[in-house]
Formats: C-alpha cells, structure tokens, sequence
C-alpha cells in the first residue's frame, strides 16, 4: 500500500520510518523494512499491525543500520494480514528484498512453475512469487540486478510498485511500475523512491514521476529510468509544492 526507498549516506531505519508513518493515511495492516547493513548483510524486519509495534519491535531487538533500505505499508489482498505475509519478501538465500503494492494477477502461474522448479515459499502473497523470480533471473543472468528487474517485471501481469536491494549491490535501489504509481525523490548525493510525495516530502522538494511501465535505478549519484525494453527514457523534474 505505501512504499519507500532509499540510497545515500545517511542511516535509512529512521528515514524509512518516518516515511511510512507519512503514509499511514493510506491505510495499511502490516509493515515491514529491509537495510543492507554496514557489514554488507540483509537486516530485515515485519510486522503485522500498527506501525508502532514494527517500531516498538525495533526499539526491543534493534537491527545493524544501513544507507540502502527499502520500506512497506501492507494492506493485504493475497494472503490475511501476518508477520509471514508482511513485506519486504526475501529471495536469493535471503540476499534480495522486495516490496510490492498491488496485484501479481498471473502469480499462481508463476508459482506453480517455481515450486515445479524445486523453489520453497514462506507467504501465501503473489508478492513473494515476484521475489523469488527476480531471485531466479539473478542467478540465471550472473548478477546483473537491473537486467533480472527488467526480465522479471516482463513477467508479471497486474498492477504493481515492485522494489527491490540485494545485498552484492550496496547503494541500489531498483523499482518498476505498472498500473501503480512510483515517484523518485532528488536529493543531494541521495535519492529515495516513494509510492508517493509524502514519503520524501520532509526530505527534499524535487521529484521525478515515473511513467508506465518503467524502470528506475537509484544510486546516491545517479537515477536511470528505462522502459521495460531497458531503453532509456528521459524524465523532466517537477517541484512539489504542497504542503506535507
Ligand atoms: N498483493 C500484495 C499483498 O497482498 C500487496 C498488497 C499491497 O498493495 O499492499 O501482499
């Protein structure tokens, strides 16, 4: 339901947070982060319910910080409203992290031929199903993670905000979107991803809409939108104005 990204040098859990808590006005019944951590590892952490017991849960067993993190408000469709369920979903021997608003219709599908596949699933969601196909890709592609992105989302039907980090590729954020709305937020030597304004706002005031079915990478130097062929596509900024 609510999405948040983030790359730079700052420590992502509060920013990520607050981003979420930005949100909440969406509704929501679970939420959840993933960090890449100083130690390059994954840290991740979900929770069905308020955004108070992800925080308070955080506050009791804190988890190692990071610059590159990713954020989830869930409001369920696939699968009821449990820790399990939550997002980020994990993937590749727990080194990827997704997040998705909206529905993998094709995702039994995509499912069917993963278990086929000898793939495990630990959620009833069609996110989860996203997640372990980009684990798939990765692994067929070498490593690329932007070209498993793109090999994946071309998989998928429906509406969805997908993000994902993988922990060989610290300082990345990759998102897609399709029926579902992705805005980058432009900061200085940082960037964040939203699935909308409010998610950023307090941080910096200039944005990037991204269209259609389109693909955007964040760094904390740079942003590279592509379609869905990987060709790129030029995206003009735009300032928000309102007040958050
Ligand atoms: N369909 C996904 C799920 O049920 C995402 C729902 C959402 O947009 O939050 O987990």
């Amino acid at each position: 339901c609510g999405i948040v990204g983030y790359v730079g040098p700052r420590q992502s859990q509060g920013i990520l947070l607050s981003g979420l808590s930005r949100l909440e006005y969406r509704g929501y019944d679970s939420a959840g982060i993933a960090v890449i951590d100083g130690d390059g590892d994954l840290g991740m952490r979900k929770r069905a319910g308020k955004l108070a017991i992800l925080r308070d849960d955080l506050a009791d067993h804190p988890l190692a910080d990071g610059t590159t993190g990713i954020g989830h408000t869930r409001w369920a469709t696939h699968g009821g409203p449990t820790d399990a369920n939550a997002h980020p979903h994990l993937a590749d021997d727990d080194k990827l992290a997704v997040i998705h608003n909206g529905i993998v219709e094709n995702y039994a599908a995509l499912k069917a031929e993963l278990v086929g596949e000898g793939y495990e699933f630990r959620s009833e969601t069609d996110t989860e199903v996203a997640a372990v196909l980009l684990g798939r890709e990765y692994r067929a592609n070498g490593g690329d993670l932007v070209a498993a992105f793109r090999t994946t989302v071309n998989k998928l039907e429906g509406a969805f905000t997908l993000l994902a980090l993988h922990t060989d590729h610290p300082g990345l954020v990759v998102g897609a979107r399709r029926n579902s709305p992705l805005v980058i937020g432009l900061g200085e030597g940082e960037n964040f991803l939203g699935s909308d304004v409010a998610a950023f706002v307090e941080h910096t005031r200039k944005a990037l809409a991204i269209g259609q079915d389109e693909i955007v990478a964040i760094r904390p130097d740079s942003v590279e939108v592509t379609d869905f062929s990987g060709a790129p596509v030029e995206v003009e900024p735009f300032d928000v104005t309102w007040d958050a």
